[in-house]
């Protein structure tokens, strides 16, 4: 007897989830890794976070709190789009969830309906399809080439509507390949999506704080604010702020969805944590300056790592524009052989070679929807950064 449901037999679990559990599994077990699959700050939460997080504790801050979010919170919110993103939402219109993850499978729970079409831009982070699938829905990958930058174009989105087509998914800075959208590229996409009257958007700028080269970071409600009423706005505090453990997210986006998301909310997980959710609200509201010393930090690794991999032949960098991962193009290794004679004939083999070989983690391409590539999150030390790439470098010397 199978115990799990046909609808999950369609889901893959996530490949870097998988990839950091077997990166911490032999770490436990004394073998010296070097994990370059977590998507995760190697930073600590800033001590005014914990602060506001221990003050909550003492002041008997214990409690449920409202489904959305805490009044505090909501505020907060609201508070940070304005600031931020020029957007204006009023209370009824944000909503504060268990990390940017769950604010997404709360709004594809709550807006789709069987058979409906999720475009997905690929490169595209693990979840969004996996998540469409389980809340029923369908999702449309769009290859975007490294050509372009790996940005979904116009003519891409255009093609890929249908009258099936319930949301665009954006991503901006994106998780793999660092794509940062233009106040063009968003403008561009916004003509398509206003002749297409059935189609949402939901935008995960989770990544929002950490761009690079002087950039100004862009959201699409902002740059279109006529579509606002069709725009649904992620953020949260994990990646920028390095609270990734405390689990908030949250969303600005039109009351009935916001509403809508809150009934699954309400009867699937009700609040978060009221402490965490006192923490995020001093990271939003408290000082915002060594958001850019972080980002600058990421920008010296990634020019660090891009310089040490191109002496590595085989391998191409794309240069990100913000987040913190490379996506690296290995596709001048398939073919090889390795020192065991095992023929390297796609991403999933390269990873699994430099793990064995040069215990260095990575997660592959296909996991993002586009090989052959392997992701390496930048969000470890200098010193840890330029051993893995001698590793790399050595490990892909003695293939042939
Ligand atoms: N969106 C993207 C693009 C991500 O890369 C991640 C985390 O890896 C998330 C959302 C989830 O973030 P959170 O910790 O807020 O759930």
């Amino acid at each position: 007897m199978r115990l799990s449901s046909d609808r999950l037999a369609l889901v893959n679990p996530s490949a870097s989830e998988g990839a950091s559990q077997r990166a911490r599994d032999l770490i436990a077990a004394g073998i010296d890794v070097i994990n370059l699959a977590t998507g995760e700050p190697d930073f600590d939460t800033p001590d005014h976070i914990i602060a506001a997080a221990i003050a909550a504790l003492r002041a008997g801050q214990t409690r449920y709190t409202s489904t959305g979010g805490t009044l505090e919170l909501r505020k907060a919110i609201v508070e940070k789009f304005a600031r931020d993103n020029g957007i204006s939402y009023e209370l009824p219109e944000v909503l504060a969830s268990a990390g940017t993850k769950n604010v997404i499978f709360l709004a594809l729970v709550a807006s789709l309906n069987p058979g409906d079409e999720v475009i997905v831009p690929a490169p595209h982070w693990v979840s969004y399809t996996e998540m469409t699938k389980m809340a029923g829905g369908t999702p449309v990958v769009v290859s975007c080439t490294q050509n372009n930058g790996f940005k979904l174009d116009a003519q891409a989105l255009e093609q890929a509507i249908t009258p099936r087509t319930r949301w665009l998914m954006l991503n901006t800075p994106c998780n793999p390949t660092g794509t940062v959208y233009s106040r063009e590229d968003l403008a561009a996409l916004a003509d398509v999506i206003r002749r297409h009257p059935q189609v949402l958007v939901m935008t995960d700028e989770i990544y929002e704080h950490i761009i690079f080269d002087g950039r100004k970071f862009h959201s699409f409600a902002e740059l279109a604010p006529d579509l606002k009423e069709r725009t649904l706005t992620l953020n949260g505090v994990s990646k920028g702020y390095a609270m990734t453990g405390w689990r908030v997210g949250f969303a600005g986006g039109p009351a009935e969805l916001i509403t809508a998301m809150k009934k699954v909310q309400s009867q699937s997980l009700g609040s978060i944590g009221s402490i965490s959710q006192a923490g995020a609200v001093a990271a939003l509201m408290g000082p915002q300056a060594y958001l850019q010393e972080r980002a600058d930090a990421f920008q010296a690794r990634r020019d660090r790592v891009i310089a040490l991999l191109s002496y590595v032949p085989g391998l191409r960098c794309h240069r990100p524009e913000g987040a913190f991962y490379l996506f690296v193009d290995c596709s001048g290794l398939i073919g090889r052989m390795t020192p065991k004679a095992i023929m390297l004939d796609r991403d999933i083999d390269v990873a699994e070679y430099l793990l064995d070989e040069a215990r260095v983690v990575v997660v592959n391409g296909t996991a993002y929807g586009i090989s052959p590539y392997f992701r390496i999150s930048i969000a470890t030390s200098m010193q840890r950064l330029e051993a893995a790439c001698e590793r790399i470098a050595a490990a892909v010397a003695r293939l042939t």
